[in-house]
């Protein structure tokens, strides 16, 4: 099952002089050069929310901004841990164009969908597999936390075992220094470490081990309270396909706070206001408001009222973008096409490198 070596490479590994062999046997204690400075994934499981954009997609563009070139990738393989394959499919081009009506810019960003690498994914995850036990695995937190909330150890899908390890061929294929992740995502960070730490204590400096990026824990909730804003519970949840009308039917229903009082609820709310409002005036209006609501006085209505508009702005705005982005019916598929020709090429040195170490080859 190994990774098809390009031949005239191996050719030329097995037929190299004694000064080639030496800066082999070098590059083998020195650890491989990061190759991608930050790689964030998204799962196309359904169309985002505004907790999406804040949480994931902010972060990703102010990198962006500070002048870092990201690396995004659709993860369709992850995906189909608790989605139908048809229903991932069809959110692929969706997401894509998502992000790039969001801010993310192809330009700068590279953009792949992890399907078209997955050779070289599922080689990986199946080297690295052999480096962690059942147990460890069974042990990650997150794992724990899925099959308590609606999953069952005798009955879930074993991808939701290897989910980690999975995640860790993505990150190390790509050899990428940072990765953004929330709290939700420290644990599998750790295992992608741990698994590079011990593939290279086994075999040689393969991987440059990646760091987490932190990103500022954010948890939006329900706009009914009702736990975190999410896909799942559309009634609590602001999604970036949602008509004007909705928007102000599902905010009119909010959950806010009684007048003088703050409560987890109507902060999330506020930061959901403050979040997608494109002006600074219009943050300060937000303020006057809960500053008056501080003091006692029933402004929530008001607060409603800005909240909804400062809302349909945004996702008027968002939403002629991503019309525009989708017009063009072969736009996305190039721009996945492009960033799968980096991705492969970047894929193949490294499993280049992994090979050579895990079988001696020149
Ligand atoms: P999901 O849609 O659950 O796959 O979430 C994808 C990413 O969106 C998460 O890893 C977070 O970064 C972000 N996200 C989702 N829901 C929330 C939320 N309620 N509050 C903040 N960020 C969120």
């Amino acid at each position: 099952m190994p990774h098809n070596l390009d031949k005239n490479k191996k050719k030329c590994y097995t037929n190299s002089s004694t000064l080639k062999n030496i800066q082999i046997q070098k590059k083998e204690v020195t650890a491989m050069k990061y190759k991608v400075e930050v790689l964030t994934g998204i799962r196309p499981t359904g169309d985002l929310t505004v907790a999406n954009y804040l949480g994931a997609v902010v972060p990703v563009v102010e990198l962006q901004a500070q002048g870092v070139s990201p690396v995004v990738f659709v993860a369709d393989l992850h995906a189909i841990t608790d989605n139908e394959p048809t229903t991932v499919r069809q959110y692929i081009h969706s997401v894509v164009a998502d992000y790039i009506a969001l801010g993310v810019d192809p330009k700068k960003a590279k953009i792949y969908l992890q399907s078209d690498i997955a050779g070289e994914v599922t080689t990986l995850t199946a080297l690295l597999a052999r480096h962690i036990s059942v147990a460890e695995l069974l042990r990650v937190p997150t794992l724990k936390d899925k099959l308590k909330a609606n999953a069952n150890p005798k009955t879930a899908n074993a991808l939701l075992l290897l989910y980690p390890v999975l995640m860790a061929a993505d990150i190390l294929l790509n050899r990428a220094r940072k990765v953004p992740v929330g709290e939700d995502q420290l644990a599998h960070m750790e295992v992608t470490r741990l698994l590079a730490r011990r593939f290279n204590k086994r075999y040689g400096e393969v991987f440059p081990v990646p760091e987490v990026l932190q990103v500022k824990s954010l948890r939006l909730l329900s706009l009914k309270g009702e736990g975190k804003m999410s896909k799942t519970n559309p009634r609590g949840a602001i999604f970036l396909t949602d008509d004007l009308k909705t928007v102000a039917n599902k905010i009119k229903a909010a959950e806010t706070a009684f007048e003088g009082i703050m409560n987890e609820k109507l902060e999330s709310h506020i930061l959901v206001a403050k979040g997608l409002a494109k002006t600074e005036s219009e943050r300060e209006e937000v303020d006057a408001i809960i500053k008056a609501h501080k003091s006692g006085k029933p402004v929530m209505g008001q607060f409603k009222q800005l909240l909804t508009r400062i809302v349909q702005n945004f996702l008027g705005e968002f939403q002629e973008k991503k019309a525009e982005i989708v017009r063009d019916p072969f736009y996305i598929p190039s721009v996945l096409k492009e960033g799968a020709k980096v991705a492969r090429e970047n894929a193949i040195e490294t499993l280049e490198e992994v090979e050579r170490v895990l079988y001696h080859t020149q």
